[in-house]
C-alpha cells in the first residue's frame, strides 16, 4: 500500500477551505502514523447538514487494510507497553497542548459535518479534552495495593494494558467520545484502533495528525473508516481485546452480545431517555432556562439531553412560558453568528423526528409549538438541494402519556416531552418505570424532596437543579438501566475507564530473610491458619 500513503492534507477538513473550494475531501485511513487512502469500493458521503453540500466521504475500509492497521497495532504493543508510563505521560502533555491550539479547527470540523453550533462544538472539544488532561495524571492513578500478608510474604497488584483495543463512536460527539476512548487507552499503554461514525470523520483525521505530532509512535493510535463491516471486523478480529462503544441500542447489543461471545470485553454506552421533575417550588426561572436549555441545544442529539419533563402539581402552568423561551430560540445554520440549535444530521433524521411528532398527535398529544418543516432565513431555499433541509424548529409536545411512541422512542432531536403528576412520588414512579436510566434531574428548591429524588430514583447520573449532569473526568460516565449494555460495569473515563483498558495482576511473593527456618517438609494441605 506504499504508493497509497499520503501526508494530511494542512487544509482538510478547514471550514473556510471547504467555503471557498467545496470540493469534497476523503477521509483517510491512519495506519501507522501513515494516512493511507483507501482503496475501497464503497463510500459513504458526508453533507454539511446546514447547506447539504457534499463535503467528505468515509470509504468502507477493506478488510486487508483493516488487518494492515491491526498488524501495525499489534506490532507497536510490546515497546509501548515496556515505554515509561513517564515517557507516555509526556505525550500526553504535548497532545493536550496540541489539542488546545487546533480546538477551533476541530470545532470547524464538528460544526461542518455534523450540524452543531460553533460556540457548542467548542464544548464537545473541551469535554474530551478535559479527558485527555486527566489522563496526564496517570502516575497517581495507576497505582496498585500491596499487603505484607505473612512474614516475609507480599501480594501487590499490577494494572496491565491488554493489548490492541478499539473504539467505535457515534456521530453527535465528533471529538468528545473518541477522546473518552483514546487518552484512557494508550496512556495505560495499549495500542488503539479507532473507529468515527462515517457521518462525520474529519475530527478524527485532525486527532491523528495531533497524536503523531504529539509523538505517539506508529501502531499506537490507528483510526480506520467504514460502517457495520467494520465493526464486524473488529468483533471478529481475535488480537482486538476490548471494545469501547458509544452509540444506539440497536448496535451496541449487539456489539456487544457478540463481542461478549468472542470473549471480549466491551463497554457500551447507549441510548437515552432523560427525565426532569419539575416541582412547583423550584426557582421558576433557572428551572425554564435550564429545561429549555437542555432540550434544544445541540438541536437535542445529546445523549443527556432532557427530552422529557415531568411537571408535578402547579408547575404545568409554566409550560406556555418553556414554549415562549423555546421559539425564541434561532434555528440556523451551526456557523451563523448568535444560531441557538442548528440542524439535525440528515434528512433521514429530520424525516423520523417529524414522524415521531406526528404520531404524538395521531395518540391524542398537544403539539404545544410544532418546529415541523423549518426554513431557516439566513439559508435562501436556493442554498438547499433538498426540498426541505434537515433543520427541526424546537418542538414541545404536552399532555404526552408513557404508553405513546413519543415517549417511549429516543426521539435524538429538538422535541421536548411533557408528562403532568400530581405529586412527587407519583414522578420517581414514572421516571423509574422507563427502560432508560442515563441521567435525570429534579428542579425544586426543597433539600428534602431533592434528597428523596436522589436517593429514589433509578438513573445513572442525577442532577438537583442541574439539568445534564454530566460528570467531569475525575468521576465516571455512569448511565443505568438500558442506557448500558451488561449493567454497565466498567462505564467511560474515571477510574472506571482505566479498569476497563487494564488488566489486574496479582503477584503473590515470598523472600525468605536469612534467618527464617526452612520448611522441613512439603505443605500438601491448605492452610488452616494464617
Ligand atoms: P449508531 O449506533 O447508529 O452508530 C454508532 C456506531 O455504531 C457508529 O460508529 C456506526 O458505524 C456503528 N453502527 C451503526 N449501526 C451498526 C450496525 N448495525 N452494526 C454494527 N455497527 C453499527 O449511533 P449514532 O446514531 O451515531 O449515535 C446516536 C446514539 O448514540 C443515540 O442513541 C445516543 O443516545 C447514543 N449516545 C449515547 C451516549 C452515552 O454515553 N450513553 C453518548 C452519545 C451518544
Amino acid at each position: 500500500t506504499a504508493a497509497h500513503k499520503t501526508t494530511s492534507d494542512p487544509n482538510a477538513f478547514e471550514t473556510t477551505h471547504h467555503r471557498k473550494n467545496p470540493k469534497p475531501i476523503d477521509a483517510t485511513n491512519f495506519i501507522d502514523n501513515e494516512f493511507v487512502s483507501s482503496s475501497a469500493e464503497s463510500w459513504f458521503a458526508i453533507h454539511d447538514p446546514a447547506t447539504n453540500d457534499l463535503v467528505s466521504r468515509a470509504p468502507q475500509t477493506t478488510d486487508a487494510e483493516l488487518k494492515a492497521a491491526v498488524e501495525s497495532a499489534q506490532k507497536a504493543f510490546p515497546a509501548w507497553k515496556a515505554t515509561s508510563l513517564l515517557a507516555r505521560q509526556q505525550i500526553m502533555f504535548k497532545f493536550v497542548n496540541l489539542v488546545r491550539q487546533h480546538w477551533d479547527r476541530l470545532a470547524a470540523s464538528i460544526t461542518l459535518e455534523q450540524g452543531k453550533t460553533f460556540a457548542d462544538a467548542k464544548g464537545d472539544v473541551l469535554r474530551g479534552l478535559q479527558v485527555a488532561e486527566t489522563a496526564c495524571g496517570i502516575t497517581t492513578q495507576l497505582t496498585g495495593d500491596v499487603l505484607d500478608v505473612a512474614k516475609d510474604m507480599e501480594t501487590r497488584t499490577y494494572r496491565e494494558p491488554l493489548g490492541v483495543v478499539a473504539g467505535i463512536c457515534p456521530f453527535n460527539f465528533p471529538v468528545m467520545i473518541p477522546l473518552w476512548c483514546l487518552p484512557p487507552a494508550v496512556v495505560t499503554g495499549n495500542c488503539i484502533i479507532l473507529k468515527p461514525s462515517e457521518r462525520d470523520p474529519g475530527a478524527c483525521m485532525i486527532i491523528a495528525e495531533l497524536a503523531r505530532e504529539a509523538g505517539f509512535p506508529p501502531g499506537v493510535v490507528n483510526i480506520v473508516h467504514g460502517g457495520a463491516p467494520t465493526v464486524d471486523f473488529i468483533i471478529d478480529e481475535p488480537a482486538i481485546k476490548a471494545i469501547a462503544f458509544v452509540g444506539s441500542n440497536k448496535a451496541g447489543e449487539y456489539i456487544y452480545r457478540r463481542g461478549a461471545e468472542q470473549g471480549k470485553r466491551v463497554q457500551a454506552n447507549l441510548g437515552a431517555k432523560n427525565h426532569a421533575a419539575v416541582l412547583p417550588d423550584a426557582n421558576k426561572n433557572h428551572a425554564i432556562n435550564a429545561i429549555v436549555g437542555a432540550a434544544f441545544g445541540a438541536a437535542g442529539q445529546r445523549c443527556m439531553a432532557l427530552s422529557t419533563i415531568v411537571t408535578v402539581g402547579d408547575a404545568k402552568n409554566w409550560l406556555p412560558e418553556i414554549a415562549a423561551k423555546a421559539k425564541d430560540l434561532k434555528v440556523n445554520g451551526g456557523f451563523e453568528e448568535g444560531t441557538d440549535v442548528g440542524p439535525v444530521i440528515s434528512p433521514q433524521a429530520r424525516e423520523r423526528i417529524e414522524e415521531l411528532i406526528a404520531s404524538a398527535e395521531q395518540e391524542g398529544a398537544k403539539i404545544l409549538l410544532d418546529g415541523r418543516g423549518y426554513r431557516p432565513d439566513g439559508y435562501p431555499s436556493g442554498n438547499f438541494q433538498l426540498t426541505k433541509p434537515p433543520q427541526v424548529a424546537p418542538t414541545i409536545i404536552s399532555d404526552v402519556t408513557p404508553k405513546m411512541r413519543c415517549y417511549r422512542e429516543e426521539i435524538f432531536g429538538p422535541v421536548l416531552v411533557c408528562l403532568h403528576v400530581q405529586t412527587l412520588d407519583e414522578a420517581i414512579k414514572l421516571i423509574n418505570e422507563n427502560e432508560y436510566g442515563n441521567g435525570a434531574a429534579i428542579f425544586t428548591r426543597s433539600g428534602a424532596a431533592g434528597n428523596h429524588f436522589q436517593k429514589n430514583i433509578e438513573a445513572g447520573q442525577v442532577g438537583l437543579n442541574v439539568p445534564i449532569p454530566v460528570p467531569i473526568p475525575a468521576f465516571s460516565f455512569t448511565g443505568n438501566k438500558k442506557s448500558v449494555a451488561g449493567g454497565g460495569m466498567l462505564t467511560f473515563y474515571g477510574k472506571p475507564g482505566l479498569q476497563f483498558f487494564t488488566q489486574t495482576k496479582t503477584v503473590t511473593s515470598y523472600w525468605q530473610n536469612a534467618d527464617s527456618s526452612l520448611a522441613e517438609r512439603a505443605a500438601v494441605q491448605m492452610p488452616t491458619q494464617s
